[in-house]
């Protein structure tokens, strides 16, 4: 017997059997249970995702004399008439070849007349966007009013190419590009029930080659069927697949770090000498970003990227910051407008890439406040002698005489450096090492979960003081505060397992440890940018 490919073998015989377009299955089998068929159907979407095996499928439910639930039968004589192409109330046009009036007028004659079957005629117009003018005009009086004997299916990958009065017509089913777990699932289901061996991330590559195309995803399972003798391992996928080549995007996100003009060029000629279309390599990189973009909203686990690259994924989004990607995906999606416009493709690439390569990061302002504020002040020419410092530091009461007072309020608008709280003695003095030494640990740990907030205190906040189950934590300026506050109840659960229940009292205030952290303040290419295009000065 000759060999049968996969994708007429496994063409779906329920609407059940439909791989991921549950919303257009549902809608028809409940209108075929509940008898409430439109006369007119438009079924839009990327090609090889099931449209006219939907619109098939829907000819035999109409017709089946035995439907179940439904579905239709399949052994019915009208199911298998219609299965075997011999069914003439069953018409299919293709309408890329048969666009003319004369080819709709054929039908408008053909529609009047009575099912030969007793059954419903179902007419399937493939490609309808491709249809004339005057084929459309013909084809909307019968929409108009058809028999109660006449459905239509309209199928289409281009719905906006389909005049709105026939839209207005028809109920419209977007069918979707189905994902790659989904084809990958589907793909294990047939291996399986043909018995020959797999491994799962050979799937993994076929279902992403095929891009959300079903139909795609088996004639290329039959070809590595055939190439590797009735198997389908990983490397069997990539020798006839080909590698996906995600590190030509990765690699063009990384010019911004690099920010190598000579990476860009030699990116730019790998993907020509590869053969890559610019508009396939614009979109695909899109989708990378996105990806990314993902990624930093709601982690790695919940993204839907090849398994053996998911390392690479989280570091990647862990490198670049949201506003950084937007801006990278704008600059794609100009480019790929461009070259859809057949403007010199090649060239665009190019240009992007040397985009990317000086691409200037844009910076998190709780970051730059945060490295600001730690900043040492300028030195002013004639510093004043500093009064005020002494007094405040001997006023302070001693921890020992206030046990259940808090610290005096240090507010940042004096013009007198706040003074740090005298040490605690004894046992205070204890707890408070310890609340000390374990804050970067606490901080890195709420990081998990409050990236940005949690590394904006772990530099800009310290615990200074600790008495009779309080601990006072000073922060450097307001944001850090702000974030502080936020993070209260997390700091306040992890301290409970380090130095047993605090109360914490939060405050803008000194940093035992300030001297030290700005020393790279100057160094920063965010101050530096900051200072000589806008002309801004350290205060
Ligand atoms: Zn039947």
């Amino acid at each position: 017997m000759s060999y049968v490919v996969l994708a007429r073998k496994y063409r779906p015989r329920r609407f059940s059997d439909v791989v991921g377009q549950p919303h257009v299955t549902r809608t028809l089998l409940n209108g075929l249970l509940q008898k409430r068929l439109a006369h007119a159907y438009l079924l839009s979407g990327p090609r090889g995702v099931g449209k006219t095996t939907t619109a098939r499928l829907l000819a035999r439910a109409i017709n089946c004399t035995n439907p179940n639930e439904g579905e239709p039968c399949g052994v019915c004589e009208r199911c298998t008439a219609t299965l075997e192409g011999r069914a003439l109330d069953v018409v299919e046009i293709d309408a890329a070849s048969n666009n003319g009036v004369e080819n709709i007028r054929d039908l408008r004659e053909n529609v009047a007349y009575a099912p030969i079957t007793g059954g419903a005629k179902v007419y399937i117009i493939d490609e309808v966007h491709m249809l004339s003018n005057a084929a459309f005009n013909a084809l909307l009086k019968t929409l108009e009013e058809p028999p109660d004997h006449a459905y239509f299916c309209l199928a289409t990958t281009s719905p906006q190419k389909v005049p709105s009065t026939i839209l207005s017509r028809c109920q419209r089913f977007d069918f979707r590009r189905v994902s790659a777990a989904e084809i990958a699932a589907h793909l294990s289901n047939i291996l399986t029930s043909e018995g020959l061996p797999f491994d799962l991330s050979a799937l993994d590559i076929i279902a992403r080659k095929a891009d959300g195309s079903v139909r795609d995803s088996l004639s290329l399972m039959d070809q590595v069927i055939a190439f590797a003798g009735g198997q389908v391992m990983r490397q069997d996928a990539i020798d006839v697949a080909g590698d996906l080549r995600l590190d030509l995007y990765f690699r063009a996100v990384s010019l911004i770090e690099s920010h190598s003009l000579s990476d860009a060029f030699d990116l730019d000629e790998e993907l020509a000498s590869a053969g890559v279309d610019p508009q396939d390599y614009l979109v695909g990189l899109e989708e990378h970003i996105v990806t990314l973009l993902k990624i930093k909203a709601m982690g790695v686990e919940k993204t839907d990227v090849p398994i053996d690259l998911k390392a690479e994924y989280a570091s990647m989004g862990e490198r670049v910051n949201e506003g950084d990607l937007t801006r990278l995906l704008q600059l794609c999606l100009v480019a790929e407008t461009d070259v859809r416009r057949n403007f010199n493709a090649r060239t665009r690439m190019q240009l992007l890439l040397v985009k990317f390569a000086s691409f200037e990061r844009s910076v998190v302002l709780a970051d730059l406040i945060s490295k600001l504020e730690h900043a040492p002040a300028a030195p002013s020419p004639a510093p004043a002698p500093r009064v005020t410092a002494a007094p405040v530091a001997q006023t302070a009461p001693s921890p020992v005489q206030r046990p259940t007072t808090r610290p005096a309020p240090v507010t940042p608008v004096a013009a007198p450096a706040p003074a740090l709280p005298p040490p605690p003695t004894g046992d205070a003095a204890e707890v408070l090492r310890k609340a000390q030494d374990s804050w970067e640990t606490i901080c890195e740990k709420l990081a998990e979960n409050f990236n940005s907030r949690a590394r904006l205190i772990k530099h800009g906040g310290f615990p200074v003081y600790y008495s009779n189950g309080t601990l006072r934590i000073n922060f450097a300026g307001s944001s850090h505060l702000e974030a502080g506050r936020a993070l209260g109840a997390g700091l306040k659960e992890e301290y409970a397992a380090v130095i047993g229940t605090v109360s914490l009292d939060l405050q803008i205030g000194p940093l035992p440890n300030m001297t030290q952290a700005p020393a790279a303040v100057d160094d920063d290419p965010a101050v530096k940018l900051l200072k000589d295009r806008l002309g801004a000065r350290q205060v």
